[in-house]
């Protein structure tokens, strides 16, 4: 009963006891099952948690001190020991869950958000280089190891579950006043510079579209429905690749570049499934509150922002 338990049950008998003893290579013990159970819930793997500190637990734990910014010595000393414990840890004053909570991000997002999630996988030891806000290769293998770390479906999408996990609460984006980015879109075949802002999950659509999708988001997943988005704004290079893909026959129906409301920055094609899921029905009986509309009959996912 030398537990390794996260209860707060045992928090007592560890108060007993000062810092755990300085382990290296070659230790054996109920110890080293201790580290090599906190390396793996870090996302290091040690092996078998077998209380032999041999080859294996010994790379994992230089690793560990590698994206850690300690001394990769090998040796599990006090830092070690509290950056173990910081890891793994569940953040106080949440019950069971650590209860974090964040907008869906993606392989392509961007922002703040996705900077966040950066600088807390980096703290937690998934290696994700320079916290950037750009979710790009990197941060999709960084998510995935997590994810499997943790014991969630490794599919790269950081949703409530792997916010959760990740046990920080992060702002969904709202749009700044009078911020945005100039970006050249497309209305009706003829070119024309437009403000689009960030959505939730990183997207991103011309920025009154961006603040009325954002309050659309935020009252879905009041209502429990988290709305994740498959494409908004798209430059001329994306709707040339989709429209060549459609040509192909191996894509959707495409407009001609220059032609596709998604390059005006007031379409999205939003992840709804079934027009009998959730999803749909909610945005069935809510989007025009919030100005959307659905526009394409052979679409159920693509809406347009039509106030
Ligand atoms: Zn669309």
């Amino acid at each position: 009963m030398v537990a390794i338990s996260r209860s707060t049950a045992v928090a007592p008998r560890l108060a007993a006891s000062s810092a755990p003893a300085t382990l290296r290579e070659g230790a054996h013990g109920s110890s080293v099952v201790t580290l090599q159970k906190k390396l793996k819930s870090a996302g290091f793997d040690p092996g078998a948690a077998d209380g032999s500190f041999g080859p294996k637990t010994l790379a994992a734990v230089k690793a560990f001190q590698k994206a850690r910014g300690l001394a990769a010595d090998g040796v599990v000393g006090p830092k070690t020991w509290s950056a173990l414990n910081s890891a793994t840890a569940p953040k106080p004053s949440t019950g069971a869950s650590s209860g974090g909570s964040g907008p869906t991000l993606s392989l392509g997002a961007r922002g703040e958000p996705v900077k966040a999630l950066q600088n807390r996988l980096n703290a937690l030891g998934f290696n994700v280089g320079a916290a950037d806000g750009d979710f790009g290769q990197k941060t999709l293998a960084a998510v995935k190891a997590f994810q499997k770390a943790r014991g969630l479906t490794a599919d790269g999408v950081v949703g409530p579950k792997t916010w959760d996990k990740l046990g920080i609460k992060v702002q969904t984006p709202s749009t700044p006043s009078g911020g945005g980015r100039a970006v050249n879109g497309y209305v009706n075949g003829v070119a024309r510079q437009i403000t689009v802002s960030p959505i939730a999950g990183g997207k991103e659509l011309r920025s009154d579209a961006a603040a009325a999708f954002n309050r659309m988001h935020a009252a879905a997943r009041a209502a429990g429905i988290n709305l994740t988005v498959n494409s908004a704004f798209r430059t001329m290079e994306q709707q040339r690749a989709l429209y060549q893909a459609y040509l192909n026959g191996t894509g959707n129906l495409a407009a001609k570049p220059g032609y596709s409301n998604h390059q005006g920055g007031i379409a999205l094609d939003i992840n709804v499934g079934a027009t009998s899921s959730a999803t749909y029905r909610w945005l069935a009986a809510n989007a025009s509150r919030f100005g959307f509309a659905r526009t394409v009959p052979s679409e159920p996912w693509h809406w347009e922002y039509r106030p």
